[in-house]
């Protein structure tokens, strides 16, 4: 294809996404997935390839894929089975990869992506399951150049769900808002943990096209992206690298045209260190991988495929319960979000907003819990235990018990510090509000102390009722609600201040 100058073309995206899934054991043997542990113990002769082993399937990983089917809203296959994808690499001990070529478990999905306010659909070609190669430590002892090798069959067989996109972004930004929202939906699913290494892979393939080749509701004809020459972005590992990857590479392709070269396909790697692109081969082709059946795992079909599929339930997703809390319980936009940044702090919210009023219940979860525990870098998945002590204490500050700044700076702090109950707390310092007689005894005191204060607010200086609300605090030791005091300080003032004591 030729291009003329660098305004005329647009970029056009797919994305090949690999999702490590979070199961216990591998997904063709028994060998634990487990993280942090020496080089090459997760390893048996299945994921060894050792000569004469036989693959047996994981239902769990066959479930997380399904999940990740239904949230994507992917049809899920009738019939669904593996192939054999052969290469040669070290990193593979078999010589082969399992994973699925023609009958892929999911097929035609979307993710929606908020576009600067503008939902926009991507579409999902497939999404296949396979196991993941092992990994390779290239080791250079201090001259620059690479010494040697190690390699690591601790990942050998780990799980993965690949995840194909249409051509359908346009923008690197886009790219990054499609694999944030990706990755929040798998947590939610349960079936992905973003904290392990290498647990959401990309590669990112980007052509060139003529804004002339594009039609007027923004789609490009197939034939028009088949014969683009595109470039594949290999070892994108997180989704601000794939961003930072793409404007790289879109800004070399124009530069590349402009100085009147031509963009050959092949294949690139990212140089997370270096920020740039290198070429690494030219593009394989399907041939070079003699796929074939791998007939020593079982064809998923038929009446109890179909019964197994049915029964895989997902939870609401993110996006849906944002919604839902900002039109159920009228929350701000900002609060539904925080109240819905992880499946825990959601179904917390909840549980609270179940006995409380929303906004109350909003700001003491999102606000007062979840600051107190992020200060203290923890989660609050750590303390599910310990949820029904937030709620009691929630409890005790909505039924007037204590008051709120005391049960969040002295009880609450407490509770996270030490460990103790609320109870245990509140029994050994004195925080219960003080009852209506003693706040209107304190009020008295107060006004009969500060003369010139009182007449000064009965000129209107609203400052001197703060003053007065501040001395009744004192006298209470902070056990009473500011917005009470100055409620009886007006009545008692307005009915004739201090001379009315009958009045109580
Ligand atoms: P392959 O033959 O390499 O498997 P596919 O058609 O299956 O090609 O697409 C692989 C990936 O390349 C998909 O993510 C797809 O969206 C993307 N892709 C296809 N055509 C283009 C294009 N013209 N520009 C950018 N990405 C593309
Ligand atoms: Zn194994
Ligand atoms: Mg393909």
């Amino acid at each position: 294809m030729v291009q003329n100058k660098e305004g005329d073309v647009i970029p056009v995206i797919g994305l090949e996404v690999h999702v490590q899934l979070e199961t216990d054991t591998k997904i063709f043997c028994g060998c634990s997935t487990k993280e942090g542990v020496e080089p090459n113990v997760n390893v048996c002769p299945v994921c060894l390839g050792l000569p004469g082993s036989l693959p047996t399937l994981n239902e769990a990983a066959v479930r997380g894929a399904v999940k990740i089917g239904k949230a994507i809203g992917a049809d899920i296959s009738k019939e669904t089975s593996f192939h054999r994808k052969n290469y040669f690499y070290p990193d593979l001990p078999k010589g082969f990869q399992i994973t699925q070529y023609d009958e892929p478990i999911c097929t035609e999905g979307e993710i929606e992506i908020n576009v600067e306010g503008n939902r926009k659909r991507i579409r999902i070609e497939r999404a296949h399951l396979e196991e993941d190669p092992g990994s390779l430590q290239h080791v250079s002892e201090g001259r620059g150049k690479e010494d040697y090798v190690l390699v690591d069959y601790n990942r050998a067989g780990i799980p993965l769900v690949e995840i194909v996109t249409e051509p359908d972004l346009r923008a690197p930004k886009e790219v990054r808002l499609f694999l944030a929202k990706l990755e929040e939906d798998l947590e939610f699913l349960g079936v992905f943990n973003s904290n392990r290494d290498g647990s959401l892979r990309a590669d990112a393939n980007v052509s060139l096209i003529r804004i002339a080749d594009v039609n007027e509701d923004g789609t490009i004809d197939k034939k028009i992206l088949q014969s683009a020459e595109r470039i594949e972005i290999k070892n994108i590992s997180s989704y601000k690298g794939a961003e930072k990857a793409l404007v790289y590479e879109i800004s070399r392709q124009k530069n590349t045209i402009m100085h009147g070269g031509e963009i050959k396909q092949e294949t690139r790697h990212w140089d997370e260190n270096r920020g740039i692109t290198t070429p690494m081969r030219s593009k394989e082709t399907e041939g070079d991988y003699r796929y074939f059946t791998e007939f020593d795992l079982p064809i998923l079909s038929g009446e109890w495929w179909d019964e197994y599929i049915k029964n895989i339930d997902i939870p609401e997703l993110p996006e849906a319960k944002r919604n839902r809390f900002y039109e159920e319980y009228m929350l701000t936009e900002e609060v539904a979000a925080k109240l819905t940044s992880t499946k825990d702090v959601s179904e917390f919210y909840e549980l609270v907003v179940e006995e409380f009023d929303p906004d109350f219940a909003a700001r003491w979860v999102a606000d007062i819990i979840l600051g107190e525990l992020n200060y203290r870098d923890i989660d609050i998945g750590d303390v599910e235990s310990r949820l029904d002590e937030f709620r009691r204490l929630i409890a005790y500050v909505a039924g007037g018990k204590i008051t709120e700044k005391n049960a969040r700076s002295i009880v609450l702090r407490r509770m996270l510090d030490e460990g103790s109950s609320p109870e245990e707390i509140l029994d050994q310092e004195e925080l219960e509000v003080s009852d209506d007689k003693e706040v209107r005894d304190f009020v008295l005191e107060v006004i009969e102390e500060n003369k010139d204060a009182v007449a000064d607010y009965e000129r209107g200086e609203s400052n001197a009722m703060n003053y007065l609300v501040g001395q009744v605090m004192v006298k209470t030791k902070g056990n009473a609600n500011p917005a009470f005091i100055n409620q009886i300080l007006k009545e008692i003032i307005e009915n004739g201040g201090g001379e009315k004591k009958e009045l109580q």
